[in-house]
C-alpha cells in the first residue's frame, strides 16, 4: 500500500455503542494541518470509516472488532510510517498511546494543546503551570506519538472522498486485557463533562450538598455539563467523577462558570484553557478572578439563581 510521505496516523476511539467518539473531527483536523490523515478505527461498521473520510482522513485502515487497538496502531504504523501518531487524551487513548510508545521505543508528549511542524518534523504545544506557560517539545528520535487534549483543536479538515483499506490484525502475543463489562455513568439529560462546550462548576463556597442545586439549575438553563473543584468532592456533595483540575477532568469549553471556587492552581490546571471564564466569588481578591473573563462579587445563593431566572425569561 502506498501512503503519502507526510502522513500523520490518527487512532480514532469508538463509544461504547459503537460509534466515533467526539474526539475525531479535531484529531483528524489537527493531523490535517500537519500533513496527511492516515486513520485507524477498529470496528466492523464501516459507517465509521465513511465518517472519518468526512471528517478528511486521507486513507482510512479499518480493522475488524475483536483486533486489539495497540496491535492495529502497531500494524498500520509498520505500513504508514508516520511523521507522528495522534491519540486522544481519552483514558483509552492515553492507554493504547503508552502500549504503542513503549513497544516501537517512540516518545509520547501527553495532553497536547496544539500540534505544529519544523523543519525537523512534528512538534507538540503542552500547557505547563496550569496553563500559565505554554511549552513548545518534540522528541529525538522517530516519529512522535501525542495524545491531545479534548476540546481545545478548533482546525477541521475538508471532506474527502473515502479511501477504507482493510487492516489485518494478527495479534500480539501479549494477553489482552478483558473488559468484562461497561458501566455508562450517566449525567442525566445533560452532556458530558469531558468535552462540553459550556460548564457551570460549583466550589466550597455554594456552602452544602443541597445549596449545589443552585448550580445544577444553571447548568440546566444553558445546556452546560456540572464540574465541581476537589473541595465539593471532598464533602461528597458531588461524585468523584464531577472533579475539574489535576486529578481530576481537563476541560477546554468555550464557558466556564466558577462557582464559590477560589481558584487554587490544582484547580486552574484543570479548566484554564477554557475560551471564557465567569467567576463568581464573594472575595474580589480570589485568585479564580485573575483568569476570567468576567468577575462579579458576590454570594453565590443571591447572584446564581438571579442569573438562572433571568437566563430563563430569556429562553421563555
Ligand atoms: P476553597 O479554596 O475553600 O474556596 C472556596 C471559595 O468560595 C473562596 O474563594 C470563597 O471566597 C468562596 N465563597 C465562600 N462562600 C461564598 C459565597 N457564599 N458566595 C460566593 N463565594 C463564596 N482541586 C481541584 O479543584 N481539582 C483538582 O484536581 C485538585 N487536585 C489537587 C491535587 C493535589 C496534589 C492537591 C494538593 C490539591 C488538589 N486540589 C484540587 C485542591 C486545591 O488545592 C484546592 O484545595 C481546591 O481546589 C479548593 O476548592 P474550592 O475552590 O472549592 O474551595
Amino acid at each position: 500500500m502506498e501512503f503519502a510521505a507526510d502522513s500523520i496516523l490518527v487512532l480514532l476511539d469508538t463509544t461504547p455503542a459503537g460509534g466515533l467518539a467526539k474526539s475525531a473531527a479535531a484529531l483528524i483536523g489537527a493531523a490535517a494541518s500537519i500533513g496527511s490523515p492516515v486513520a485507524v478505527v477498529v470496528s466492523d461498521d464501516e459507517q465509521l470509516s465513511l465518517r472519518a473520510a468526512e471528517f478528511g482522513a486521507a486513507v482510512v485502515l479499518r480493522a475488524e472488532t475483536g483486533a486489539r487497538r495497540v496491535d492495529a496502531l502497531s500494524q498500520a504504523a509498520a505500513l504508514v510510517e508516520p511523521d507522528a501518531v495522534l491519540v486522544s487524551h481519552s483514558v483509552e487513548g492515553r492507554e493504547t498511546a503508552a502500549q504503542f510508545a513503549a513497544r516501537s521505543r517512540s516518545g509520547v508528549i501527553a495532553d497536547a494543546i496544539a500540534v505544529a511542524r519544523d523543519a525537523e518534523g512534528v512538534t507538540a504545544v503542552n500547557a505547563a503551570y496550569g496553563g500559565a506557560y505554554t511549552v513548545e517539545s518534540a522528541v529525538t528520535w522517530g516519529a512522535p506519538v501525542i495524545t491531545l487534549r479534548q476540546g481545545v483543536i478548533d482546525a477541521r479538515a475538508d471532506s474527502t472522498p473515502l479511501d477504507e483499506r482493510i487492516l489485518s490484525v494478527s495479534p500480539s502475543e501479549i494477553r489482552p486485557v478483558e473488559v468484562a463489562s461497561v458501566e455508562e455513568q450517566s449525567a442525566g439529560s445533560r452532556p458530558e463533562l469531558r468535552g462540553a462546550k459550556r460548564v457551570v462548576a460549583g466550589g466550597r463556597g455554594l456552602g452544602s450538598k443541597d445549596q449545589f442545586v443552585i448550580a445544577e439549575r444553571l447548568a440546566d438553563a444553558i445546556g452546560a455539563a456540572l464540574g465541581a473543584s476537589r473541595a465539593a468532592v471532598d464533602a461528597g456533595w458531588v461524585p468523584q467523577s464531577y472533579q475539574v483540575g489535576q486529578t481530576g477532568v481537563t476541560v477546554a469549553p468555550d464557558l466556564y462558570i466558577a462557582l464559590g471556587i477560589s481558584g487554587a492552581v490544582q484547580h486552574k490546571a484543570g479548566m484554564q484553557t477554557a475560551k471564557f471564564i465567569v467567576a463568581i466569588n464573594k472575595d474580589a481578591d480570589a485568585p479564580i478572578f485573575d483568569i476570567a473573563d468576567f468577575g462579579i462579587v458576590g454570594d453565590v445563593s443571591s447572584v446564581v439563581p438571579q442569573l438562572t431566572a433571568e437566563i430563563e425569561k430569556l429562553q421563555a
